[in-house]
């Protein structure tokens, strides 16, 4: 049973007409102005609620929306698209959207019961020590989605291409929480507000 593809068809069908044009002018070449880092979860669909069309939104996703700290010799998938994203296709700000109800941060929260997934255990090691090392209590996962944005946001200034673009005004680092439930960024903070907290 295929699930996805009849959606495809339809999409062939009856839209794709409607934005032909728009895929023809970009073609050859793409210029989005914004690069977002998004969790993998199937409710944060960032191009819905932003309204972005075609070519306007660079993406990086995976579990938590997660970006590693820069490690100089080191590299990621997420590294090597945050430097095409910053010094080949040059956009203008960056993004990091977590989300409400987010799976991966109640895995933080929930670490040990990881267990039975070894694999998101040892991927969110990382970011769990540093939890922990922060944390003196639980907090709420609504409290923690939004201290790892702040996290992510510093990991993605640690990187000197993008430190070099930001101090020069070249580009912008936000982070925010959508809230998927109400249709909302609940939380939105920008790399100056982070310098100044
Ligand atoms: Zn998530």
């Amino acid at each position: 049973m295929e699930h996805l593809y009849p959606k495809v068809v339809n999409f062939q069908e009856n839209e794709f007409d409607k934005v032909k044009d728009v895929y023809k002018q970009l073609e050859n070449s793409q210029s989005p102005k914004t690069l977002v880092v998004s969790c993998a979860d199937s409710r944060v669909l960032p191009n819905q609620f932003s309204q972005a069309g075609p070519g306007e939104i660079f993406s990086i996703r995976n579990a938590g929306n997660l970006i590693p700290a820069y490690s100089e010799g080191e590299v990621s998938n997420e590294a090597l698209t945050l430097e095409y994203g910053v010094e080949a296709l040059e956009v203008k700000e960056i993004v990091i959207c977590g989300h409400s109800k987010c799976g991966a941060m109640g895995g933080v929260l929930d670490f040990q019961n990881l267990s039975s997934l070894p694999l998101v255990q040892k991927g969110l090691s990382g970011i769990h020590s540093v939890f922990q090392q922060e944390f003196k209590a639980a907090p709420e996962l609504s409290e923690l989605i939004e201290w790892n944005v702040r996290k992510q946001m510093e990991n993605v200034l640690s990187y000197p291409f993008v430190k070099k673009r930001v101090e020069a005004g070249q580009l912008s680092v936000w982070g925010w929480v959508w809230d998927f439930v109400d249709g909302k960024i609940s939380y939105k903070i920008s790399s100056k507000d982070l310098a100044n907290s």
